[in-house]
This record gives structure tokens, C-alpha cells and sequence, in this order.
């Protein structure tokens, strides 16, 4: 059996998806990359190469079943299981106009967000739980955020994108449940509030330092914590 482990992570081409890929590669996980984009995935792969990573593409738009279908049949033909899996890929939506206001919402940003940040990462997960259990120690961390906690209601108002990472919490603690009988670990993790294209890198802390929890929990030991949510200072509230 090849022992080379092999991590996907979704929306990877550029800010934290990328640092997480890079130091997960960095520490010997063969990365794969995932990304929608053809030209942002090919550059993303070189640069980890460049790195001396290694790296394969997968196509990976996480709002289509015949994309997210492809990718798994991607992994299992490139490593023929899957070790981790990092559902990063996600979006704040528009706020102009009210977009996000709860009295004024723009239902359709509503339904983009949740397709994106929550489907998309239930759509993933489903496709490649099969790769994942052949691994001796899976692991699945979804990247959420403090804005979906209840009990913090912290960041800027936001009635789209923060409902979207409390469902995706809950999801989290479903997913917990289900697997708790076998060695697929799930968490969910808050990067903190990092310079990136999604904050127009209003931030000073770096995607490198986002990326630092959702690394610790994607190398979690077999007893580590199971559907928690967790940022570098331990546990967040719900
Ligand atoms: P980012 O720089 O905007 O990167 C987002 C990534 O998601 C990009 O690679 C983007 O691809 C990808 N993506 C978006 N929609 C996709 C889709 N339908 N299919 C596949 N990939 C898709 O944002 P980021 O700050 O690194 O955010 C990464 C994650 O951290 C998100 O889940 C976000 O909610 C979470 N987060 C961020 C912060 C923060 O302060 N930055 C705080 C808390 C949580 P394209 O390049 O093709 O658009």
C-alpha cells in the first residue's frame, strides 16, 4: 500500500485553501488541489511544485454533482484513496442593496451561499467518503466560521454568508454522530479574520496563520476530538 497520504482541498488555488494545501504538502501529503478554474488550478499546482510538493489538479466546481462526481473519479484514478479532505471552498456573497440584510434579503444570494458553503461541502464530503474510509485515519475538517456561531453573533452583519457556517456546524455535528463508530474524524475550524481576496486582505494576519488550525486538525490523532469547532485557542462556542 502506498503510504504517501494524500489531502483534497477544495477551493485551494488561492488564499487560505492554498496555505493549507502547502503546508499539508509541506508536511508529505500529496495535495490535491481542488479548484474550478482550469488556468488558477495550473498555476496553483506549479507553485507547489515549484515548492517541491506534491501536487496534482482536480477539477472541482463544488456547487455541480457531475464536477464534484468527476473529482472523486480524479482522485481515486491519481491516488486510489483519500486521507483528508479540507472543505474550504466558500463565498460571503453580495451585500449591496440590503443583499444581506434579513428584511431586505436577495433570497437568490441566500441560495448561492448555502449551495456553495454548505451543499457544496455535503456534496464533496458524500462523493468522497468512500476514498476517505479505505484510509487508516480520515479526516474531514470543514473551514466555518466564528460569524456562525449563535452565542458570539461577532463580525459584520452578514444574514447569507454567517447562517451559512452555523448550518454548516450543525452539519458538522451530524456528520460527528454518523461516523462516530469508525475512524472517519470530523471537525470544523475558524481561521480567525486573515488577509485574503474574500476580506480584500484588510487583515494582518496572514493566510499562513489561518491555515494553521485546520492543519492541526486535519493531523489530529486517532483520539482526537470529533465534531467540535475549534479556532487556535480551542474550542468556540456554538
Ligand atoms: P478566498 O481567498 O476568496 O478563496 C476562496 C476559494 O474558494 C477560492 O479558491 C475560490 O475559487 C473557491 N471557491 C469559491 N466558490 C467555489 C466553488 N463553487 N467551487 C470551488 N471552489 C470555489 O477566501 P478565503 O478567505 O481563503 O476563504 C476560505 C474559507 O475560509 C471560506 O470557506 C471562508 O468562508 C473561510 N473563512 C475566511 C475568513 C477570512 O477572514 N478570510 C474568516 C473565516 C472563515 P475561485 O478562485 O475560482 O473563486
Amino acid at each position: 500500500m502506498n503510504t504517501t497520504k494524500t489531502a483534497l482541498v477544495t477551493g485551494s488555488n488561492k488564499g487560505i485553501g492554498y496555505a493549507v494545501a502547502h503546508e499539508l504538502g509541506t508536511q508529505g501529503f500529496r495535495i490535491a488541489l481542488g479548484a474550478r478554474d482550469d488556468a488558477r488550478r495550473t498555476d496553483a499546482v506549479a507553485r507547489l511544485r515549484n515548492d517541491g510538493i506534491e501536487a496534482f489538479g482536480v477539477a472541482l466546481d463544488v456547487t455541480s454533482d457531475a464536477s464534484v462526481a468527476a473529482a472523486a473519479a480524479t482522485i481515486e484514478r491519481e491516488a486510489g484513496r483519500l486521507d483528508v479532505l479540507i472543505n474550504n471552498a466558500g463565498i460571503g456573497g453580495r451585500t449591496d442593496d440590503g443583499a444581506q440584510d434579513p428584511t431586505t434579503m436577495d433570497l437568490d444570494v441566500l441560495q448561492h451561499v448555502l449551495e456553495t458553503n454548505v451543499f457544496g461541502a455535503i456534496r464533496v464530503t458524500n462523493a468522497v467518503l468512500p476514498l476517505l474510509r479505505q484510509s487508516d485515519s480520515p479526516r474531514i475538517v470543514n473551514v466555518s466560521s466564528n460569524m456562525g456561531s449563535l452565542a458570539l453573533q461577532t463580525g459584520p452583519q452578514m444574514a447569507a454568508y454567517a447562517p451559512s457556517k452555523t448550518l454548516l456546524n450543525s452539519i458538522t455535528a451530524q456528520y460527528a454522530r454518523a461516523l462516530s463508530n469508525t475512524n472517519v474524524v470530523i471537525n470544523a475550524c475558524c481561521p480567525g479574520y486573515v488577509a485574503t481576496d474574500f476580506t480584500g486582505h484588510n487583515s494582518g494576519r496572514s493566510p499562513e496563520q489561518g491555515a494553521a488550525i485546520a492543519v492541526a486538525l486535519a493531523t489530529l490523532p486517532d483520539n482526537g476530538p470529533r465534531g467540535g469547532f475549534f479556532d487556535d485557542a480551542g474550542p468556540i462556542p456554538w
